[in-house]
């Protein structure tokens, strides 16, 4: 049978691999080498599992969303990722990385980040293991992300600013890469999403495979089996899909929905929609899909959402794509406003921006009365109140 899991070598298909420069090598290989020993080790297990639980908050809810599913005439439920410590999933793969890190004997922590989520999960860590951090962060989102700067910093991270190119995300990668490769031993670098070269995708795959375990017995309890008809998840660099999706790959029952940003329009030339628009391509090491100039160089992104702007897709999701294993959705700014407007006053729940963009498919798609649909509720609006207030002038 296909598997649409990675490979020993970190391939999901021909998407993946490590394309790394030879100075980076020794630390990847590291890492490699031992990452699944280490989560496999009892010790490692019950320490993670002890944070999930008493940290994050774990489990998160699986609710069954009445009045969206009496509106759209199926089942609807949500998975409550929204109500973990720090508002969203990253966290899940920041407390992973760092009990990661620990075992390795590393002693420092970079990161880099966009819009600033990833960077406030890792300092969070950080601050609780008592761990040096230093987060990346372009001049401009740093001008941008005043609130989560402000964040990182109260929780003890140092926020270097990268001052190269576009003075966004892809120039923060490059500084903590170059940073990396300068601290080969003592330090570690903790990726935000799924992608980077092998182990990466596949390691930060696993800590949010959580999400779709407990959708598991959760359903069971709720619906008397174990396997929703639809996954759904919204995909920047695509970890918290891989984290929804992960039980349910190689179940060809369970159908997978990918919703990705289509920004002003996919043809507007301000989007980020990876898999309509991408083509096959290195970046941050790993072979998949990107959006990039006819030369080979990576296109600035744009969404409304923050955390979705990733110019390429995790090799995941890139093989879904390619082997038509999952559906995409291109969604744009204006649908995902007014999904996220529609599931406040029909749930009580505020989503983030970036969620919001994964409950704009009913107006897509039809499902039937009995389908079961799981939508994967990445993260809390609070961090967008600004954007919701500018855009619906609240
Ligand atoms: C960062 C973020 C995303 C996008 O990142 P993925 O790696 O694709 O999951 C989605 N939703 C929220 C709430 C986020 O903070």
């Amino acid at each position: 049978m296909r598997t649409y899991q990675a490979d020993e070598k970190g391939y999901y298909g021909e998407f993946g691999g490590a394309f790394i420069p030879e100075m980076l090598y020794p630390n990847t290989e590291e890492l490699r080498q031992h990452y699944v020993q280490i989560m496999e080790e009892a010790s490692f297990k019950k320490e993670f599992h002890q944070l999930l639980k008493d940290y994050v908050g774990r489990p998160t809810p699986l609710y069954f969303a009445n009045r969206l599913s009496e509106k759209y005439k199926t089942k609807i439920y949500l998975k409550r990722e929204d109500l973990c410590h720090t508002g969203a999933h990253k966290v899940n793969n920041t407390i992973g990385q760092i009990l990661m890190a620990k075992k390795l004997g590393k002693s420092r922590i970079i990161a880099e980040t966009g819009a600033g989520q990833h960077g406030v999960a890792t300092a969070t860590v950080c601050a609780l293991m008592g761990m040096e951090c230093i987060v990346y962060m372009g001049e401009i989102d740093i001008a941008r992300q005043a609130p989560n700067v402000a964040r990182m910093k109260m929780l003890g991270a140092e926020v270097r600013p990268a001052l190269s190119g576009s003075r966004t995300l892809k120039d923060a990668t490059n500084e903590a890469i170059r940073d990396w490769i300068n601290n080969p031993v003592n330090t570690h670098y903790i990726i935000g999403s799924v992608v980077g070269p092998h182990p990466y995708p596949d390691m930060v795959a696993r800590f949010q495979s959580v999400i779709s375990e407990e959708i598991k017995w959760q359903l069971m309890e709720k619906e008397g089996r174990e396997n929703p008809d639809y996954v759904v998840a919204c995909v920047g660099g695509g970890s918290n899909a891989a984290g929804t999706y992960y039980h349910f790959l190689d179940n060809k029952d369970v159908g997978i929905i990918a919703v990705e940003a289509a920004g002003k329009g996919i043809h507007s030339g301000e989007s980020a929609a990876t898999s309509a628009l991408g083509q096959v391509g290195i970046i941050h090491g790993s072979k998949t899909l990107l959006m990039q100039t006819q030369d080979g160089q990576i296109t600035e992104p744009y969404s409304i959402s923050a955390g979705l702007d990733y110019p390429g897709v995790g090799p995941m999701h890139a093989n879904l794509y390619r082997t038509g294993r999952g559906e995409f959705i291109s969604i744009t700014d204006d649908e995902a406003m007014t999904a996220g407007l529609l599931v406040s006053q029909l749930e009580g729940i505020i989503p983030a921006i970036e969620t919001s963009h994964a409950f704009a498919i009913f107006d897509h798609r039809k499902f039937g009365p009995d389908d079961v649909v799981v939508i994967n509720l990445s993260g809390r609006g609070d961090k967008d109140l600004q954007t919701y207030i500018d855009y619906f002038k609240l």
